[in-house]
């Protein structure tokens, strides 16, 4: 099960940027970045940064992009395999299959504030896919798929409040969303402009071409 113990904002300071990994908080006053933007750890505040190599900035977009997916190493590397198996840009094929996962539609369609918080309640069994429940966060949607608050979790104080979150956003040009009855759509794959993470995702490739 992909979960990490460690503190969300540790690894935003670690990898010196905004992560978005804890929803609301990460647009108040309370972000640890916005806070301290040094690195954790007692070397992390006013030493000097040692001289990143070329495997090191490769291995640091790697693990950022893990950690913003919520990725264990194993997975990742499936998921790479996948993308390098792909017609088209490697890259981009990547950051497409992790865009696809039922977690990172439900987090792009507004259900959940975080990833983290749309995996939660993707396991939690809150959705359908097609009219089937789904609770696997790693579920690749495809075009033309339909996602639904089911109808009994609807009545779920969180799940209102997540469903008046999405009535209140646009997601993103390939998803379509509906507040009544609370459902999304797969209308196309996103395009690699379509898709706002910080990533060089071409690092990523060189890591694993090695
Ligand atoms: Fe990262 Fe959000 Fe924590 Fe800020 S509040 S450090 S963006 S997880």
């Amino acid at each position: 099960m992909a979960r990490y113990t460690e503190a969300q904002c540790r690894l935003c300071r670690r990898e010196g940027m905004k992560l978005y990994l804890k929803g609301d908080r990460c647009y108040s006053g309370k972000c640890a970045i916005d806070r301290k933007s040094y690195a954790p750890g007692m070397h992390g505040q006013g030493g000097r940064r040692p001289k990143v190599s070329e495997y090191g900035t490769q291995l640091r977009e790697k693990q950022k992009t893990r950690r913003i997916y919520g990725i264990l190493e194993k997975q990742f590397r499936n998921y790479f395999e996948k993308a390098e198996r792909q017609q088209g840009i490697t890259g981009e094929n990547l950051l497409r299959l992790l865009e696809r996962r039922l977690d990172n539609v439900v987090y792009r369609l507004g259900l959940g504030s975080s990833r983290v918080e749309a995996r939660q309640l993707v396991r939690h069994g809150h959705f359908t896919v097609n009219g089937r429940k789904v609770n696997i966060p790693s579920f690749l949607t495809r075009v033309g798929d339909v996602i639904e608050v089911r109808e009994k979790s609807k009545e779920s104080p969180r799940i209102k409040e997540m469903m008046e979150r999405a009535a209140d956003r646009t997601p993103p040009a390939w998803l379509e969303y509906e507040s009544e009855p609370a459902r999304g759509r797969l209308v196309a794959l996103p395009a690699r402009d379509q898709i706002d993470v910080p990533v060089q995702e071409h690092l990523i490739v060189e890591l694993y071409s090695r």
